[in-house]
């Protein structure tokens, strides 16, 4: 599949939040907008699909806009944004998820290196708390960044791993297997940044009390998010248009309900103090 690649520059990469969102953080931020992982497994479910603002008529996996002076826009908005958060959230801080619409460590992130000159700007400018959303080993690379970060703003990583398994029917591969996240996970965990496991969208866990003892050795929280009430619709219907209930279906049709999850979350509880659901678990809003 070929990759429609641009370079571009944006205004503002600080984006302030809306929505389920605006209960996270304050301010979203993209180095990138599009994610060629689209054509992975986990751009089958991916929520971003269904943005039509992002897609712009475009196949969601086809494209990528690479925000080549993403670090300078940060640099240069982060006091006008980082009073306005303070004057208008609820806790005044000014907090960041990076990212919500696309990967901020993809393969072409070697390349341009947009998100790493993010962060090197973050510490001399640091947010006072900054979410990192991956679908991939690749955070590692970032190490060395995350680590002196970890020390100027409040830091959390979180890695997704849908399911145990490496594979599912009739869907492409992961873009990064599931010991490579679980291999991320540790070494973030052992260089002492809050790593939480992001289980979403929940698929067929294979062995669901071996996958979280598995987390348990190597984060700090888990957070279950079921395509129900996670895709942004209700009922999940977004997802329901996509090719993975299909394949869930063929593993255990039990798991397209949101019964499934909560069933989850109980083994998920029975191995691990921090727990969160859907976008609270997000958020930071874990069941005790
Ligand atoms: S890595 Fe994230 S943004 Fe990219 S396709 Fe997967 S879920 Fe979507």
């Amino acid at each position: 599949m070929s990759l429609e690649l641009s370079e571009v520059t944006i205004k503002n990469v600080l984006t302030r939040t809306t929505g389920f969102l605006k209960t996270v953080t304050s301010h979203s931020l993209q180095p990138y907008r599009g994610c060629p992982l689209g054509n992975s497994l986990s751009g089958v479910g991916c929520y971003v699909q269904h943005n039509g603002h992002v897609l712009k008529g475009r196949r969601w996996g086809s494209f990528l806009e690479v925000r080549t002076n993403a670090a300078e826009s940060y640099a240069e908005n982060y006091e006008r944004e980082k009073r306005w958060a303070q004057r208008n959230t609820a806790n005044q801080r000014f907090s960041i998820f990076m990212s919500s619409a696309t990967e901020p460590f993809l393969p072409q992130e070697a390349r341009y290196q947009v998100t790493q000159r993010i962060l090197e700007a973050m510490l001399a400018q640091p947010p006072d708390e900054l979410v990192v959303q991956t679908h991939t080993h690749r955070v590692t690379r970032a190490l060395p960044t995350l680590s002196e970060l970890n020390s100027r703003s409040q830091l959390r990583v979180h890695v997704s791993i849908e399911t145990d398994r490496d594979g599912m029917p009739d869907l492409p591969p992961h873009a990064s297997s599931v010991d490579q996240r679980f291999d991320a996970c540790q070494q973030l965990r052992a260089a002492g940044i809050r790593t939480i496991v992001t289980v979403s969208p929940l698929l067929p866990i294979e062995d669901p009390l071996k996958f979280f003892s598995r987390i348990a050795e190597v984060a700090d929280a888990v957070v279950i998010d079921h395509f129900v009430e996670g895709d942004g619709s209700s009922d999940g219907h977004r997802t329901a248009k996509t090719r993975l209930p299909s394949s869930i279906q063929m593993i255990d049709a039990a798991a397209l309900h949101l019964d499934y999850r909560d069933r989850i979350v109980s083994i998920a509880k029975s191995h691990i103090a921090e727990v969160g659901v859907n976008i609270d678990g997000f958020a930071g809003r874990l069941l005790t």
